[in-house]
């Protein structure tokens, strides 16, 4: 097979991602010149688009992509394979093309935000975990946190039956682990809001929904406690910047999207990837 060593992400919208800065930073920091990232705008419909998509990696010789939102999970029909995360998750954010031309798909989502922890001292021994959400980006989450040992985790979502469903689907798999849900409410938020770690995998604090949080503003975090919020743009949501007034310790998405991509360029390019290179990268963009 013809092979190129093009990759880009596949998304919409995608102008605005950050991972072509990213991964371009990395294949000039590491040497690989020939290498290029670009962004590959795949509007939902019609369906047919994505299928297309999917298969003209293959057709056009590249390596790989990345998958993000609204894709992630209806990418998986047209591959011929996916990890064991990525089958678990139920959805792809990293696709490979092997040299047979097999596509293959990966997730390294929820591995990105537990590896942002621990490259950070966090120490997840031990943690009861909440979870704000149950979409794509809570399920790779939970599964990664449940991979690291973490026996505690209640997931809190606008629609309990989604938050149901990763508890069914997971719970089996990790039998000493407790997963508990609660519809997303002020009063859940309340029960739950002594967890050691809280992490917000909702879009509440961004886009037209930025100004706003999935907390209550009465409600207040203890020092002891971290608070990591899945989202980027803006890199201080309302949820941050209130658990920061509290001296709690605060993380952004920047982190994870920089440990997520690491691995994706290491499933393409079988080198280990520059990660400080990419943080730079990313913390430089306005
Ligand atoms: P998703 O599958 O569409 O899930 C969205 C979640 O947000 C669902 O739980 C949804 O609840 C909830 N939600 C949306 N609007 C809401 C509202 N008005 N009130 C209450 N809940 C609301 O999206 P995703 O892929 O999980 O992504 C979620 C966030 O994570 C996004 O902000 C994305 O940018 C970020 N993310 C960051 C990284 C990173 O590398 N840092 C990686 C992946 C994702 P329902 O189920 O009730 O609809």
């Amino acid at each position: 097979m013809n092979i190129s060593n093009v990759v880009g992400i596949i998304g919409w919208p995608v102008a605005h991602s950050l991972s072509p800065l990213m991964q371009n930073a990395a294949f000039l920091e590491s040497n690989l010149d020939s290498w290029a990232y670009v962004a590959m705008p795949v509007n939902k419909l019609p369906y047919i688009r994505i299928k297309e998509a999917v298969l003209g990696l293959r057709a056009l010789g590249l390596k790989g992509a990345n998958v993000t939102i609204p894709h992630k999970e209806a990418v998986v029909p047209y591959l011929d394979r996916l990890s064991s995360e990525a089958r678990a998750i139920g959805a792809v954010n990293t696709i490979s093309i092997d040299s047979e031309g097999y596509l293959v798909g990966h997730n390294t989502d929820g591995r990105g935000f537990v590896n942002d922890l621990l490259d950070n001292g966090v120490d997840l021994t031990g943690m009861h975990v909440m979870i704000l959400g149950a979409g794509g980006s809570a399920r790779a989450v939970v599964h990664a946190l449940l991979e690291h040992g973490v026996k505690q985790i209640t997931i809190l979502n606008r629609t309990k039956t989604k938050a149901d469903d990763i508890a069914r689907s997971f719970g089996p798999h990790f039998p000493d682990a407790t997963l508990d849900t609660k519809v997303l409410s002020r009063d859940a938020i309340r029960e739950t809001a002594y967890a050691d770690l809280v992490v917000n995998t909702t879009s509440i604090g961004m886009g037209e929904n930025a100004g706003q949080m999935p907390w209550d503003e009465n409600l207040h975090f203890a020092k002891t406690q971290i608070v990591y919020d899945l989202i980027y743009n803006p890199k201080l949501t309302k949820l941050l910047l209130h658990a920061q007034k509290d001296g709690a310790r605060i993380f952004n998405g920047l982190g994870m999207l920089v440990n997520q991509g690491a691995l994706s360029f290491q499933i393409w390019t079988g080198a280990e990837a520059p990660i400080d290179a990419m943080k730079k990268a990313v913390r430089e963009f306005k």
